[in-house]
């Protein structure tokens, strides 16, 4: 039997949304030494590290929620299982995936084609690779919406939403005021964290 020590990581960037893939081999994880993972973009990356000879602890910066999350990896998960499969503990999208690189890539193959299923479900399906961000803005916003904090200076909270591939616009019904917060803006901000959305009243 021939052991195979190479490893695949994947992960989604919360700074593109795109998925990002990197190779390793279990060796460089002996030791106290740690693997990390880049998004090709730049801007933001997977840790792996060891915790303790038994485990690993794997630390993400969440697109889904932007919470950082760690997830523990057991020695023998890595060793041995195909792969394994982590999702964002506030919402049921796979973030992490780490295995033999066939089982990895083809879990991402699976958890890409549930994720396009259920944004076409929610119309969304021309928003292509924003599509979890906007899902994500589309829950903030219902959310904000729902505690009365999503309104506009005119003193309207009729507020229309139209989501676009890369934009998403909000409007007011009574005196047309909008803001467009684009794919990027709603990853790289704070936005899940948001208290209030206030529109600007036109002039
Ligand atoms: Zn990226
Ligand atoms: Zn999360
Ligand atoms: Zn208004």
């Amino acid at each position: 039997m021939i052991i195979n020590f190479d490893r695949t990581a994947a992960y989604r960037c919360p700074g593109c949304g795109e998925i990002a893939f990197g190779d390793f081999s279990m060796f460089e994880l002996s030791g106290n030494k740690s693997v990390s993972v880049q998004c090709s973009c730049g801007q933001s990356s997977l840790l792996i590290a060891p915790e303790n000879k038994n485990n690993f602890i794997i630390t993400i910066q969440c697109m889904v929620c932007d919470d950082e999350h760690k997830f523990s990896l057991p020695f023998q998960s890595l060793a041995k299982k195909d792969c394994t499969e982590y999702t964002c503990p506030n919402v049921m999208v796979g973030l992490v995936f780490i295995g033999r690189s066939e089982a990895v890539h083809s879990a991402v193959m699976h958890s890409e084609h549930y994720i396009e299923e259920v944004i076409a479900a929610c119309g969304l399906e021309h928003t292509g690779k924003n599509g979890v961000t906007m899902l994500k803005a589309l829950d903030k916003i219902q959310e904000l919406s729902d505690r009365e904090k999503l309104f506009c200076e005119c003193g309207s909270n009729m507020i229309d939403v139209e989501v676009q591939e890369d934009n998403l616009i909000l409007e007011c019904c009574m005196c047309g005021a909008s803001v467009t917060l684009t794919a990027d803006m709603i990853r790289n901000s704070d936005f899940s964290h948001l208290e209030q959305l206030i529109l600007k009243k036109k002039k």
